[in-house]
């Protein structure tokens, strides 16, 4: 039997067990979805998942506003031109990532999307904090990022890497304050 625990947080577990997680959007607001790297769908390809896991999406002012809001310090808009397009998971006709079963993610931590590795989890303008959406359960228990890194099971030197990587691999040329 697959023991959750080892590949799921356990906040993040019973945030799956009580609520739609930050894996699923609202409708309409597919367009949001943080886009995925040709590295990221080779690594979950890998896993011999089959069937529609990935969505060519265009480049909407809202997607690249958005992108340009959580990614202050990288050139959206070279990496994600106005006319181009990019990937993103595929979701379900109600707004979850298909990967996304009844106790969290169906996926191995270690071929997830960088983002999702790092989620709530973030380095903004140079600082490592969190997001804190009101219907992330990590949120509403953690206060300090010392805690938020425990319940998550990372540290700092872990959460600078994956997104350092998230933004290589993504094609994002970004200052060396987001790089270091
Ligand atoms: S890949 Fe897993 S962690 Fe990422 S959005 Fe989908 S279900 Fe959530
Ligand atoms: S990161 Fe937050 S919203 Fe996402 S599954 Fe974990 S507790 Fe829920």
């Amino acid at each position: 039997m697959n023991d959750t625990s080892i590949i799921h947080p356990d906040v993040c577990r019973r945030c799956a067990a009580v609520g739609r997680t930050c894996c699923a959007v609202s409708s309409g607001d597919e367009q949001y979805c943080f886009p995925v790297s040709a590295a990221e769908m080779t690594a979950i390809r890998g896993t011999g998942e089959s069937g529609e896991c990935f969505v060519l999406a265009a480049n909407t002012a809202g997607f690249v506003e958005q992108l340009a809001v959580l990614l202050p310090d990288c050139d959206i808009e070279k990496a994600f031109p106005s006319q181009g397009s990019h990937w993103r998971l595929a979701t379900t006709a109600e707004g979850r990532c298909v990967f996304l079963g009844e106790g969290g993610c169906r996926l191995e931590r270690s071929v997830r999307p960088f983002y999702c590795r790092l989620f709530p989890l973030w380095y903004f303008e140079g600082r490592l904090t969190w997001f804190t959406a009101e219907e992330c359960l990590a949120n509403r228990e953690c206060s300090s990022l010392a805690s938020m890194l425990g319940a998550m099971g990372t540290d700092s030197d872990e959460a600078r890497a994956l997104h350092r990587e998230m933004c290589e691999k993504l094609g994002l040329e970004c200052s060396s304050k987001v790089k270091s």
